[in-house]
C-alpha cells in the first residue's frame, strides 16, 4: 500500500478536493478500495492520497501516527475517509486508539452524524416497515462524555478493587453539538424530499442528573432558538424501546458519546446491520473524517465477504459534505439500484464477494 510522504501534497497545486485515505486493519482493507472505486465512476473532482497507518504498520515499525499527522491530515485535506481500525495481533488496541479516537479528539470532530435509512423492506427486522418509514438521523457528541477515558482504579487485582470511570460533559461540548443537531435539521431533508422538522435530545438525567441537567438546560435553551423546529427528550431505554416498536416519528436525535454508540447500533440494526451504516466525524469549517460505522470484524476479514455498502454510502456522505453533491446522488441511487435487484454481499440477502458488489455499484454508476 502506498505511503504519500506528508509534504508531497501542496494544497496551492490543485484546486480538486483534497482526501486523505486510510483503509485501516481488516475489512476496512477490503471494503475502502470498493468505495474508491465508486468515487472514481461517479466522476468527482477529487485527489487521493492514501497512508497505511493501522495495525500492519504498527507492527513492523512502532507507528501509530506521524508526530504531526493531524495537524497534516488538518492543513492538507479537506476531508479524511477512514476504514476500520483494530486487530487481534495488537492486544492492546493502542494503534486504533491513537488514529481513530486520536482524528476525533485531538482535531476535535464533535458531531458524529449517523443516518439511518432503509433501503429496502426486506431488510428491516421488523414487520409492514417501508423505507419511508426509517429515515433519522443520530447525531452523537463525540469528544468527551465516558469515551475520554478519565478515571482510574484503585487497589487493582484485590477484592477491594475500585474503577472510576469518568463521564465528562463541558457547557461548550454539550452546547454546540445540540446547536449543530439543530443546523442540521435546518439544512437537511429527508430521502423522499420533504424536510426534516423534529429533534430529539436523548439522556438519563432521571438517573444520572449531574450530566443530564446541564443537557437538559442547553437543549431547552438552544431549541428556545429554533421555535419552528418542535424539540423533544426522551430517556435512553425508552427510547431504545421506541425504536424497535415503531421508527416512524424519529427525524433527528441528538446525544452523548456512550448513549449514541449503543442506539446506532441498534439503529444499523433497523437498516439491515452493520454493513449497511454510514458516518461522518464533523467539525464544521474543519477537515472531517468520515468512516463505516462497522469496526475491523476480524472474523470475516480476508474472505472477500463483507459488504462494502457502508463504505460507499460514507464516500456519497462525505462527497456531498464537499459540495459534490451530484456525485454523491448517483452513488446513492446506484447503491439503491443494487440493493433492489439483490447485487449485493451475502449478509443482506444476494450472492456477491466483496469485489464484486463493489463493482457492480460502480459500473451502475
Ligand atoms: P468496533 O468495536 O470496532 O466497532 P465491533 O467488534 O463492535 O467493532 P464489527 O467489527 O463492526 O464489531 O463487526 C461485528 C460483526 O458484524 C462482524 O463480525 C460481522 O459479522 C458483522 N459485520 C460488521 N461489518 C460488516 C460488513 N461490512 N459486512 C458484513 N458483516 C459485517
Amino acid at each position: 500500500m502506498a505511503c504519500v510522504n506528508v509534504s508531497a501534497v501542496d494544497p496551492q497545486r490543485t484546486s480538486k478536493k483534497r482526501i486523505a485515505v486510510i483503509p485501516g486493519d481488516g475489512i476496512g482493507q477490503e471494503v475502502i478500495p470498493q468505495a474508491l472505486k465508486v468515487i472514481r465512476a461517479s466522476g468527482a473532482d477529487v485527489e487521493m492520497s492514501e497512508f497505511d497507518w493501522g495495525a500492519d504498520r504498527y507492527l513492523r515499525d512502532g507507528m501509530t501516527v506521524p508526530p504531526d499527522g493531524f495537524t497534516m491530515l488538518g492543513r492538507d485535506f479537506d476531508a479524511i475517509f477512514a476504514g476500520a481500525f483494530g486487530d487481534p495481533r495488537v492486544k492492546t488496541n493502542i494503534h486504533a486508539k491513537e488514529i481513530l479516537l486520536g482524528m476525533r479528539f485531538k482535531m476535535d470532530l464533535y458531531a458524529n452524524v449517523r443516518p439511518v435509512r432503509l433501503l429496502d423492506a426486506a431488510l428491516c427486522p421488523l414487520k409492514g416497515v417501508e423505507p419511508k418509514d426509517v429515515d433519522f438521523v443520530v447525531i452523537r457528541e463525540n469528544t468527551e462524555g465516558a469515551y475520554t477515558d478519565a478515571g482510574g482504579v484503585f487497589k487493582q487485582g484485590t477484592p477491594d478493587e475500585i474503577a472510576i470511570q469518568e463521564d465528562i460533559n463541558t457547557h461548550k461540548g454539550v452546547e454546540r453539538v445540540i446547536r449543530y443537531a439543530f443546523e442540521y435539521c435546518e439544512e437537511h431533508r429527508k430521502l423522499d424530499g420533504s424536510p426534516r422538522g423534529r429533534v430529539l435530545m436523548c439522556d438519563k438525567s432521571n438517573a444520572m442528573t449531574h450530566a443530564g441537567g446541564l443537557w437538559q438546560r442547553v437543549f431547552r435553551d438552544v431549541s428556545g432558538e429554533h421555535p419552528q423546529i418542535a424539540a423533544q427528550t426522551m430517556y435512553v431505554d425508552a427510547l431504545c424501546m421506541q425504536l424497535v416498536r415503531d421508527p416512524r416519528p424519529f427525524d433527528v436525535i441528538v446525544t452523548n458519546n456512550m448513549f449514541g454508540d449503543i442506539i446506532t447500533d441498534l439503529a444499523a440494526g433497523l437498516q439491515g446491520g452493520l454493513g449497511l451504516a454510514a458516518s461522518g466525524n464533523i467539525h464544521p469549517g474543519k477537515t472531517s473524517m468520515f468512516e463505516p460505522v462497522h469496526g475491523s470484524a476480524p472474523p470475516i476479514a480476508g474472505k472477500n465477504v463483507a459488504n462494502p455498502i457502508g463504505a460507499i454510502l460514507t464516500a456519497a456522505m462525505m462527497l456531498e459534505h464537499l459540495g459534490l453533491t451530484q456525485e454523491g446522488g448517483k452513488i446513492e441511487g446506484a447503491v439503491l439500484e443494487a440493493v433492489k435487484q439483490k447485487q449485493t454481499t451475502q449478509d443482506i440477502g444476494g450472492t456477491l464477494g466483496t469485489r464484486e458488489a463493489g463493482e457492480w455499484v460502480a459500473e451502475k454508476i
